[in-house]
Parts: structure tokens; sequence; C-alpha cells
């Protein structure tokens, strides 16, 4: 009897699951998905990942079930889980899906490989994205990715032999503490049934408002897609996204629906984006860890001023939007992409922190932290990629353009609750009797100058961009990083240059 082991990672489904149709074609599969203590202790991790995935589990253990083989579900470290689970069952192959993690993932997938070869066991890997394995370049990525996205999805195995007995705890991982603890009551809920609801909800419903819909962190709560943990964990297919968006655009254009089948646009761009990000990380892991450009080393790293990194984190700048962010963010897991970019910008522009402890505290509170993406917008939303745009927010304006009414803000800062509304967003504007009279007593001053910080931001980073070799290497990230999407003439990015003054 030739057990294959099939590994889940972050592709926690049974459909379009190509390591578990593969395996199933060759013999009784064992399903496994280990906890690893040590990977919870890394400072990108949180208990918050640790309980959307543990839903995503259960329906995984009921899914296959319902074939015939529960999931097994182990803790510890991982050498050590193999070397015991092949003492018992002898498996011929691993199959699981390539995984773009972190730097700890990618050197536990080392130690699996090395292990696999002194075991004499086939390692099998699948692409579960449109990220490529070993590209040095970006020339002819896109046509790859849909060529990816076309295929047809993996077919669900019929039956699984049954090898073993299987149960899930109710707390998977209580012996396996995440570094981040903090508490998330608006999280969303994980597991395949709840991400086919939210995608059904998408693509029925929600997503005619999309454009338009996804800039305001109030309208995005229920125009976004909010796939994105879904899509992080794998608990729904991006394939699948892909092609029903698809199915779904081409009806909207059938009946001449123009505003569905424009946003339904901007969505699958998106998903595009998606691979296009994580394809980064995949060929320059150094990512997570040093500029995009290396020209930026030395410009921020001395200047690291706790306090302000912690009035940030903690929703205490003085800038309302900016707090009532972090502090929705903070609740929810979930926070829209113009205003992660602007929480973002402001770390790295205003407070001029430099963007690696704002980046794992932005990954602690995102449920859909997904490595590749995470820290490519960290360095674009910072200015260290060298190939974009820099894009410095300014709070007070995008609190009048994003919450015009002040609901948002008033709703998350409860000190404001009370302050009039033309003073809502600048309340130290307010003469010290007027502050205490509304209750925004306790509400801080602000932290900075936004406007002197972000000349200051503009001019230090001019600096570095005007070194010598500076160009060369600008060159180099975009031959090897950038997207091959049609350039804007020199006009338009003089244009986009100028636009990027009032973001
Ligand atoms: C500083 C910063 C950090 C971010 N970190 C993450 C992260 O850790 N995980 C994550 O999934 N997204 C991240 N994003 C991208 C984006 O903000 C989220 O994907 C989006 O807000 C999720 O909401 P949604 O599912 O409703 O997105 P939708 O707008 O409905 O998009 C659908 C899907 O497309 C992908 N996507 C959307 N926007 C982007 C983008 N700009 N770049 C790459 N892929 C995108 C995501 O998978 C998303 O679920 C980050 C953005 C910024 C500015």
């Amino acid at each position: 009897m030739s057990v294959q082991l099939v590994w889940f990672k972050r592709d926690l489904r049974i459909d379009d699951h190509r390591p578990l149709a593969e395996a199933s074609r060759r013999g009784p599969v064992l399903p496994l998905y280990v906890i690893e203590p040590e990977y919870w202790r890394e400072p990108d991790t949180s208990r918050r990942q640790q309980d959307f995935i543990a839903e995503c589990l259960a329906d995984l253990h009921h899914g296959l079930e319902r074939l015939g083989q529960g999931l097994l579900l182990e803790c510890g470290e991982m050498i050590e889980v193999l070397d015991r689970l092949h003492q018992r069952w002898r498996f011929e192959a691993i199959h699981a899906h390539e995984e773009t993690g972190n730097d700890w993932t990618f050197r536990r997938d080392v130690a699996v490989r090395a292990w696999c070869k002194r075991a004499g066991i086939a390692f099998h890997e699948y692409p579960q994205f449109g990220v490529v394995r070993a590209l040095s370049g970006r020339d002819g990525w896109s046509r790859q990715w849909e060529a990816f996205m076309a295929e047809p999805a993996a077919p669900l195995p019929g039956t699984l032999t049954r090898l073993l007995e299987t149960q899930l705890r109710s707390d998977p991982f209580s012996a396996a503490p995440a570094h981040g603890q903090l508490d998330c009551a608006g999280r969303q809920r994980g597991g395949i049934q709840a991400g086919s609801e939210v995608l059904n909800s998408f693509l029925d419903c929600r997503a005619v408002v999309y454009r338009g819909g996804i800039s305001s962190p109030l309208s995005a709560e229920t125009a976004g897609s909010r796939l994105s943990p879904h899509i992080a964990y794998g608990s729904l297919s991006l394939r699948r996204i892909v092609q029903r968006t698809r199915e779904r655009r081409a009806h909207a254009r059938s009946v001449d629906d123009k505003r569905l089948a424009g946003s339904l646009n901007h969505f699958d761009q998106r998903l595009h984006w998606h691979c296009h990000f994580i394809q980064k990380l995949e060929q320059r892991p150094d990512i997570e860890f040093q500029n995009v450009h290396r020209g930026f080393d030395g410009m921020r790293e001395d200047d690291f001023k706790p306090e302000l990194f912690q009035a940030w984190s903690q929703g205490r700048t003085g800038y309302p939007l900016v707090d009532a962010c972090m502090r929705f963010l903070t609740h929810h897991g979930w926070l829209n992409f113009r205003m992660r970019a602007m929480l973002m910008s402001f770390a790295a522009y205003h407070l001029w922190l430099h963007w690696r402890e704002p980046a794992l505290h932005l990954a602690r509170l995102f449920t859909d932290y997904e490595p590749g993406i995470h820290y490519n917008q960290c360095q674009m939303q910072s200015g260290t990629t060298g190939i974009n745009t820099l894009r410095i927010y300014n709070p007070v304006k995008q609190a009048r353009d994003q919450d015009p009414d002040t609901v948002f803000v008033r709703r998350w800062i409860p000190e404001l609750a009370k302050v009039p509304a033309q003073r809502c967003f600048e309340p130290w504007k307010l003469g010290l009797a007027e502050r205490e009279q509304c209750g925004a007593g306790d509400y801080p001053q602000p932290v900075v100058d936004h406007q002197e910080a972000a000349r200051q931001a503009r001019m230090r980073i001019g600096e570095y961009r005007r070194q010598p070799g500076f160009r060369a290497e600008a060159q180099e990230v975009q031959r090897r990083l950038g997207s091959r999407r049609r350039q804007p003439s020199k006009g338009k990015r003089r244009e986009a240059v100028a636009q990027s003054r009032l973001f």
C-alpha cells in the first residue's frame, strides 16, 4: 500500500486542490496539517490568524471526512512530525502546493526537501497561483498567469480510502501561542462554507458598487469583495474566483450592465495584482527585511522613535482618520486598501519610521496577512521601491474625501463624538475650553505637524533619489520585478507626480 501524504498549508480546501487530486490517483491519501509552534513565535503572526485557520481546518476536516479520510492534525516541528509519521505509514510521496511565505517557511520548506531526499521520498509541489518559480525577469509573465487561470480546476477525488480515525480539537492552537495576542471581536469567519458565501454574495449582489465603493472605509466594508483571508489561507481557489468573476462579467456584458461589468474589470485586475506582488517576494525573498531599492539603505534605520510608533500603533497620533483606521483594523482584522496605504504612508513619511516595525504590526493585525503582498505594499507606501510614484497621503484631506459626514471618525473615536463637524478632522484647532466642553480632552494633540513632516520626508527621499547610481538600480528593479503593463508617457508621468501631492 503506497500511502501518499498530502500536506496542507495555505490551501485549506478540497476544491481545485491539485496535490489532493494527484495524490488520490496514486494511492491511499493521508491528509496532514501541522501546527508548528516555532512558526507561531515569529513576529508577523497572531491569534486572529490562528482563529481564522482553526475555522478553515474544521471545514476542511469535514470535507475530507465526507470523502472518506479526515484530516490528521499534528503539532510539532515539521521534520520530527515527518519522521514519526513515516515510521508508521512508510509513505511513498509528499504532495503540497508551492508556498511563497516568509523567510521562516522558506527555510522550513528547504528542510523538508532535504528530509525527503534523505528518506528517498518524492516531494511533488504544484503551483496554486499564477506565481512562477525560478523566474529571472517579468517578460511574458502575464501570459503565464492567464494560462494558469484558464486551466480547468483540479478534479475532486471520488472517495478516499480510510486509513485512520481522526478528530480535531476545539482549540487546535492551544499548544502554539502566536506572537500577537490582541483581541479581534469583529474578525471575519474562516472556512470553506464562509468563503463561498462571501464569494456568492459579492458576485450576486455587492460587486455592482465595487468600483467607486472601495476607497472609503465606510462603504468598502461591504463594497469590497472581502475575500482576502479566504485567498490568503486558500479556503477558496483563486482560479475559481477568477473564472467565476469572468463568467459573471460576460453575463453582465451580455445584458449591457456596464456598471457591473466595469466593477468586475476592476476586481479582476486586483486578482492579477495578488500574484504580481507575491511573484516579487518569490524572486526577491530579501524584501521581507531589506529595502527593494538598496540605495535607500541607511535612510531611516537610525531614526526610529518608539514613542511615535506607539502612538501610531495604538491609534493615538492626534490625526482622527489615522487613529480611527487603526482602531477599526484592530477590532476587525481588516481594512480597505486605501486606508491601509494611508496608515503605512503616515508611519513612513510623517513619523519617519523605518517600514519594518510598522509592517510587522500591521501583519499581526491583518487576518489576511499575505507576506508577498504585504512587504511589497509596505515598501511601496514607504517610498523604498525606487520604481513607484511617491504617495504621501494627507490625513486631513483623506478624512474630508472618504468620510465627509464624519461618521467613521466619530464611530471609532468616541472622544470626538461631540466635536462640531468642521473641527472633527482637525481637533487641534479647538480652543482649550471648547475642547473640554466637547469631551475631547482625552484625545491627543497631533504628534507631528503633518504638512511640515510631509515636506521634510519628500525632501529627504529626493536626496537619496539623486545619488549617483540610483537610476541604474531602479532600472534593474523594474526589469526584475516591475509590471509590464504599458508605461505612461513622460507627460502623463509628470501629471501623476503632480497628482501624488494631492493624496
Ligand atoms: C500596506 C498594505 C499592506 C497590505 N497587506 C496585505 C496582506 O497582507 N494581505 C492581502 O491580502 N492584502 C494586503 N494588501 C492589499 C489590499 O489592501 C487587500 O488585499 C484588500 O484590502 C483586501 O480586501 P478585499 O478582499 O475586500 O479586496 P478586494 O479589493 O476585493 O480585492 C480582491 C483580492 O485581490 C487582492 N488584492 C487587492 N488589492 C491588492 C493589492 N493592492 N495588491 C495585491 N493584491 C491585492 C487580494 O487578494 C484581495 O483579496 C495590503 C495593502 C497595503 C496598502
